[in-house]
């Protein structure tokens, strides 16, 4: 039962994360005015704006003007109300809980806007490696049952390995391909990873997201939907690594336990 209600509140979040997806990138307040349509430019009724349901009673069109809505919306909100009930019933009602939907929901946001722009935003990881940190300071116990010193520190040096490899790879990157490999803003999304999640969930991310990215680049490329020469943004595939690893907290990953 608690489990249908962590999971509608995640739906309303993902219509949030809608809402700053698209107006993040464009400078506009992400709480004014109401949304509208971008097609016709009629203010959406509040009963067309209810999570899952109003995307398919409309069948994805807008009410007025019958302008399609991309399906992206829905999609969204689902695995953002997927994404809730997934880490309730990891943590249960913790603090955990509440650290860790924070810190996805910001990767979520993150990836979909480096989808559309190629740009991670300095607004969501700045931040974001501060409060990590200062999770680590006061909570300890979302590092698992290490001292606080032992939290604070495994945070730190999860900020260091963190940015450090991507810093390596970006150097290596350019002396054997004589281009950027990778940009600043993954070096800093990393950080911010390092942060919330310790140096060996840096590990585990960056696994699942060269693992993931390179089967859907090749799929992808193998649909004939990109070319090998496409930039493909790294971002999304280490928020997806991360959100990965945050299930992995607590459990032996290849023989050795992930706190
Ligand atoms: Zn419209």
């Amino acid at each position: 039962m608690i489990g249908v209600f962590i999971f509608v509140i995640g739906l309303v979040f993902g219509s949030f994360a809608n809402v700053v997806i698209y107006r993040l990138p464009k400078g506009k307040s992400i709480v004014r005015p109401r949304s509208q349509c971008p097609s016709c430019g009629k203010n959406i009724l509040w009963y067309d704006n209810i999570p899952l349901l109003s995307f398919l009673l409309l069948k994805g069109k807008c009410r007025f003007c019958k302008a399609k809505i991309s399906y992206r919306y829905f999609v969204v909100e689902l695995i953002t109300g997927l994404l809730f009930l997934g880490l309730y019933l990891k943590f249960g009602i913790t603090i955990q809980l509440l650290i860790y939907i924070f810190f996805t929901l910001c990767l979520l946001i993150m990836g979909f806007i480096d989808i559309d722009t190629y740009l991670i935003s300095d607004v969501i990881v700045l931040p974001g490696i501060v409060i990590g940190f200062l999770c680590a300071i006061f909570f300890p116990q979302m590092h698992y049952g290490i001292t606080r010193i032992g939290s604070i520190w495994y945070s730190f040096t999860g900020i260091l390995v963190g940015s450090g490899i991507l810093i390596f790879l970006a150097m290596v990157g350019r002396l054997l391909f004589k281009k950027e490999a990778m940009g600043g803003g993954d070096i800093k999304l990393l950080a911010m990873i390092g942060a919330f999640l310790g140096w060996k969930c840096v590990f585990i991310t960056i696994f699942f997201a060269s693992l993931l990215g390179t089967i859907i680049s090749l799929t992808l490329i193998g649909l004939k939907k990109k070319k090998i020469e496409d930039y493909v943004p790294f971002g999304p595939y280490l928020g997806l690594g991360a959100i990965i690893s945050v299930f992995y907290k607590g459990l032996l990953f290849l023989g050795f336990f992930i706190n």
